[in-house]
């Protein structure tokens, strides 16, 4: 397969490179990252600067960074830099699980959104915890997950959305397909003041006090030290509001003005 690796967290991170050294045998992979931490710029895209890609050789691979964002790289490798359109994106591995509403802010998540948007199957995976203890099964797996795609298919529009639990491997306790959770984390603004006695903010949230109670869902299966593997749609649509919305038979009545 033609592979496109990238990710949030810039072409130096660790699970990038893991994810590289289990993907490149007998795969043509070309890794076209952010040239710095992108964490957290959720389906950004820069259209007020020129875009650059500086090739550069990382642990003996050849690689574009690139001073844009995780979609940005998406895009420009798949217009640009390769040579027609990859067969697969797979996007991390991320420190930090995407799961629940993550998802709406996660970059890791939004460059595998970037490619289903142009029909192209893709992998969002990510790690639990800022400094997991092995990125090397998770990657193993997420290769095999890449096989997996190569062999069903993913439906247009779709991707997939893979955590690892961060305990030893030994202890992960199986692979659970999952859905993405809604409830939101306890969070915060940290107030503090500047030496002008000015006030700033840390935004935070407090992951542990996150609990919903519904097994099915990708925070719950983190819990139960299992892969979560959660198909993810690009189409944003209530389909259960269409109708619902429909009967508030909304028409122009003239007194909007205009002419
Ligand atoms: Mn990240």
């Amino acid at each position: 397969m033609r592979i496109l690796l990238t990710n949030d967290d810039g072409i130096h991170a660790q699970g990038l490179w893991a994810l590289h050294a289990a993907l490149a045998p007998g795969h043509e992979v070309t890794v076209v990252a952010p040239d710095r931490e992108r964490t957290g710029v959720g389906h950004a895209i820069t259209l007020h600067q020129p875009l650059r890609a500086a090739s550069l050789a990382v642990n003996g691979a050849e690689g574009y960074a690139v001073n844009g964002t995780p979609a940005d790289c998406v895009k420009l490798a798949v217009l640009e830099i390769l040579d027609g359109r990859p067969d697969l994106v797979v996007s991390g591995l991320n420190p930090g699980a995407n799961v629940g509403v993550n998802i709406n802010y996660s970059g890791t998540v939004a460059a595998a959104r970037e490619a289903a948007l142009g029909g192209i199957p893709a992998i969002a995976a990510s790690i639990e915890g800022h400094a997991p203890r092995d990125f090397a099964p998770p990657a193993s797996f997420v290769r095999r997950l890449a096989d997996r795609i190569a062999a069903h298919g993913l439906l247009p529009g779709t991707f997939l959305n893979v955590n690892f639990p961060d305990v030893p491997w030994k202890e992960v306790r199986g692979v659970r397909v999952s859905r993405q959770g809604l409830s939101v984390f306890k969070e915060y603004m940290e107030k503090r003041l500047d030496p002008r006695n000015r006030p700033y903010y840390w935004q935070g949230a407090d992951m542990q006090r996150f609990r919903e109670d519904d097994p099915e869902i990708d925070g719950s299966v983190l819990r139960g030290r299992c892969v979560s593997i959660t198909p993810i749609r690009c189409d944003m649509t209530d389909y259960d509001g269409l109708g619902r919305l429909k009967e508030w038979n909304l028409e122009l009545n003239g007194s909007e003005g205009g002419t």
